[in-house]
């Protein structure tokens, strides 16, 4: 039996709506991750659990209410709509949620359904493992199950339930809500919750700030080096704690353009590739407007906090930027970055750029000496490896570096659009395929070394869905 300890269910009445998981007809599992389970102590393995149909022993099931700037616009009011937060596990490194999404309308659905279809469910199981894989902060995915229903989007498509498991599910949004109600006592008790729970090492609220924008900092850069596309960075999408949540409409890039942006819904490329940095700094600018009334109690005047704020605020694109020169030199096996090193790596990505060379694979053949092949325009790709040569690590600790920074096979797109294809016809082959390879995507099998290779032009998916 699984050890639950439910803090979140101890702060007041109205940070949550308790609300049991609505059975579903005919659970089966789909992918399970033991290894997850075995580290969270968790002992169930029965679908029923993880459908919603039997609620474990010391679960507290509830929805979380919370706000958000969704593509820019106001909402004051969201929260888990078809998510159930059933509980908090206590590992030796530390506190998860583990939450059903899909699990059955909420006080929060307005006017959803409370269910998740079978392909944003699979999408999320697999792509957010290879993220935990690349040792990017991530929320997890413990189970997928099929329910046995039908649930009606375009059209109807087989039902699913994810199990996910992250640090906490508090996002920038949870902060704003309460700020928009001007309920300052909840601001207040809710920062408390995140220091105890995420920063302990947090003195003051303003410390508390800083690690946070240091938190999205580290995860944007992370993301950059996988070329990945959240593609949906609401303020309700931003996760308190630096991991990333929601993989709704995410994509990685192929042959590699910096503007790449893929959510049919981002009609303008708001959460483009590259925006992604600043778009981070603009949640963390709506967080900061959360946190003034309390930095005006520590610091005594409501201009000495905004004033307190907006330094913090402002130091984010330099530890972005420093971030981000650390994670290309990882990929480009230099073990002491320094001033420069950034110059090499952004070189390399606007040849890219300039050839449609694919990301993963130009990274991925750095190691082998075969990157070249990659390019269409060789001399040019010669001229700057003469000077990659000349900078990288040639020894075994620069080697490691770049085998550990460089996946050999990501989550494609059109790999995953035809894995949900033939989930939806009842064939979960090929997303157990997909989760079990690229769960371990720094060394692949000579029998996997076909997802290796990138969409040809038939099989490129223009466009990715919410599928919510
Ligand atoms: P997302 O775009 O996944 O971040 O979701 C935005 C908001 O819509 C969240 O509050 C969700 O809980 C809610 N939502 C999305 N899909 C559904 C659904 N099928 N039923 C109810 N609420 C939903
Ligand atoms: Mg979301």
């Amino acid at each position: 039996m699984t050890q639950f300890d439910n803090s979140y269910a101890r702060l007041p009445d109205r940070f949550f709506a308790h609300i049991d998981p609505d059975p579903v007809d005919a659970p089966e599992m789909i992918l399970f991750n033991d290894a997850l389970a075995d580290s969270l102590g968790v002992t169930e393995r029965d679908a029923a659990v993880f459908a919603g149909n039997v609620i474990p022993e010391g679960a507290a099931p509830l929805a979380q209410v919370y706000a958000a700037h969704q593509f820019g616009g106001w909402v004051p009011r969201l929260g888990d709509g078809r998510a159930i937060l059933l509980g908090e596990v206590v590992t030796e490194t530390g506190r998860f949620d583990i939450q059903l999404k899909g699990a059955g309308r909420t006080p929060y659905s307005r006017n959803g359904d409370g269910r998740a279809w079978l392909g944003p469910v699979l999408r999320e199981y697999i792509v957010s493992e290879f993220m935990a894989a690349c040792g990017v902060p991530t929320t997890r995915a413990l189970a997928a199950v099929a329910t046995g229903e039908r649930v009606q989007r375009e059209r109807a498509y087989p039902g699913g339930v994810l199990t996910r498991v992250a640090a906490s599910h508090i996002r920038v949004g949870t902060f704003q809500y309460f700020t928009a109600q001007e309920d300052a006592e909840a601001v207040r008790l809710l920062a408390g919750h995140v220091r105890d729970r995420h920063y302990p090492q947090a003195r003051t609220m303003l410390d508390l700030y800083r690690e946070i924008v240091a938190a999205q900092a580290l995860l944007v850069a992370r993301w950059m080096g996988l070329g990945f596309v959240h593609g949906v960075m609401n303020t309700d999408n931003t996760s308190i704690a630096g991991e990333t949540i929601d993989y709704g409409p995410c994509a990685f890039i192929d042959a590699y353009a910096p503007n790449a942006c893929y959510s049919s819904i981002d009609r303008n490329g708001r959460y483009a590739f590259d925006q992604q940095a600043s778009i981070a700094g603009w949640n963390l600018a709506q967080l900061g407007t959360c946190f003034v009334g309390m930095i005006t109690e520590e610091t005594g005047s409501q201009d000495a906090a905004i004033e307190a704020l907006t330094e913090v605020l402002n130091g984010f694109p330099a530890l972005y930027q420093s971030a981000w020169r650390d994670v290309f030199a990882a990929k480009l096996g230099i073990v002491t970055p320094r001033d420069g090193d950034e110059d090499l790596a952004q070189d390399l990505l606007t040849m890219m750029a300039a050839q449609y060379a694919d990301f993963t694979n130009v990274f991925a053949r750095l190691g082998t000496e075969t990157a070249r092949d990659e390019f269409t325009d060789r001399p040019a790709f010669d001229a700057w490896a003469a000077r990659w040569h000349a900078r990288r690590d040639r020894g075994a600790e620069g080697a490691d570096l770049m085998a550990r920074a460089n996946p050999q096979v990501i989550p494609r797109t059109h790999r995953l659009e035809a894995a949900i294809v033939a989930a939806t016809e009842g064939d979960f082959t090929k997303a157990q395929r997909l989760a079990r390879v690229l769960s371990a995507p720094f060394a692949v099998a000579d029998t996997d070394r076909d997802l290796m290779a990138p969409p040809s032009r038939d099989e490129i998916v223009p466009a990715t869905f919410c599928g919510t």
